[in-house]
């Protein structure tokens, strides 16, 4: 068994999952990012050991994948994570290692995430493909020949950071125009607000305030017809669509898998964005790049991770 753990800035989720990708037990809990990292990892350690107490029983366990945001592949450390008051420098895979005493790797969570795909689901006969998670931001994860792509500094495939309108929206990382500012949870509610400012439909959407809307609700109405969200789904799929044929010239990619929040939506993101990307696609691309919207569901999280601790462990095994 290896185990996997998903860090998030609202929820960690955690599993033991055997070679074949299925979780033999898993928990959730709160992350309470906001309190220091030192109280957070002492309650984790002790689900960790209740996880492991109840179900680990004859098998061993041999490895540990984390998934982590702004997480160093190379260093094994988080960086400057925003959201969280952890410091600039989070100790990830030495505490795993001082703790279990197996291999640790780690990986951003999008990078996770891609290797989930790759190993378990919608990735799993594909060789060259791109993870794109539209969450809270925009998260996204590169698979070349078969491998997830690391970089130079171990923070390849942030696609969310590139750059869609110049002099755009203020991004939190500080730049201005970012893809994610756009096409994430958060920038279709940006989008959302801006249409209401300056069209007169009814719509319930009206009635909600920016931190009551989520990424469900605006695929709901949008589902259910409401003009503002359909719009503001038509704009989000542009951008993305139009980024998407970008990154396809860079690696000729067999497909992009859509996850997170806004993927829910099926064909009314689907739609827009194949039409843009084809729109914006180099010729030689044209009609040969898949847009797939990933079949994993929120509570199979763990699954990335657990893929990086086997990749890990059968990269080490004789
Ligand atoms: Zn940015």
């Amino acid at each position: 068994m290896v185990l996997g753990i998903d860090i998030g800035g609202t929820f960690t989720k955690i599993g033991l999952v055997n070679r074949q990708g299925v979780c033999r037990g898993s928990k959730i809990i709160r992350t309470e990012a906001h309190q220091p990292f030192d109280t957070y990892k002492e309650r984790l350690k002790t689900e960790i050991d209740l996880l492991l107490g109840s179900h680990l029983e004859r098998q061993e366990l041999v490895a540990i994948g984390v998934g982590a945001p702004n997480a160093n592949a190379h260093t094994g450390d988080m960086e400057r994570p925003p959201n969280f008051s952890w410091g600039d420098r989070v100790p990830l895979v030495t505490t795993f290692q001082e703790w279990y005493r197996v291999p640790v790797s780690l990986a951003n969570d999008a990078n996770a995430a891609a290797l989930g795909e790759r190993y378990y689901g919608s990735g799993k006969d594909l060789e060259h493909f791109v993870v794109l998670t539209l969450g809270t931001g925009l998260g996204s994860g590169i698979i070349v020949n078969g491998k997830l792509l690391i970089g130079a500094h171990g923070m390849a495939g942030e696609l969310g950071h590139v750059n869609v309108v110049a002099g755009g929206r203020q991004c939190k990382c500080g730049l201005r125009g970012c893809l994610e500012t756009y096409a994430s949870v958060t920038g279709i509610k940006r989008t959302i607000f801006e249409l209401l400012s300056v069209r007169t439909e009814n719509s319930p959407l009206r009635d909600l305030s920016f931190n009551e809307l989520n990424g469900e609700m605006i695929a709901n109405m949008a589902l259910e017809g409401d003009a503002i969200a359909l719009e503001a789904f038509k704009r989000t799929a542009a951008i993305l669509g139009a980024k998407m044929a970008d990154t396809a010239a860079h690696l000729d990619p067999q497909a992009f898998i859509l996850s997170g929040g806004l993927s829910k939506a099926g064909d009314i993101l689907l739609t827009p964005v194949v039409e843009s990307m084809e729109k914006n696609l180099f010729n030689a691309y044209r009609g040969k790049v898949k847009v797939l919207i990933s079949k994993a569901s929120r509570d199979q999280a763990v699954l990335g991770p657990a893929a990086l601790a086997w990749m890990h462990f059968e990269r080490a095994s004789p």
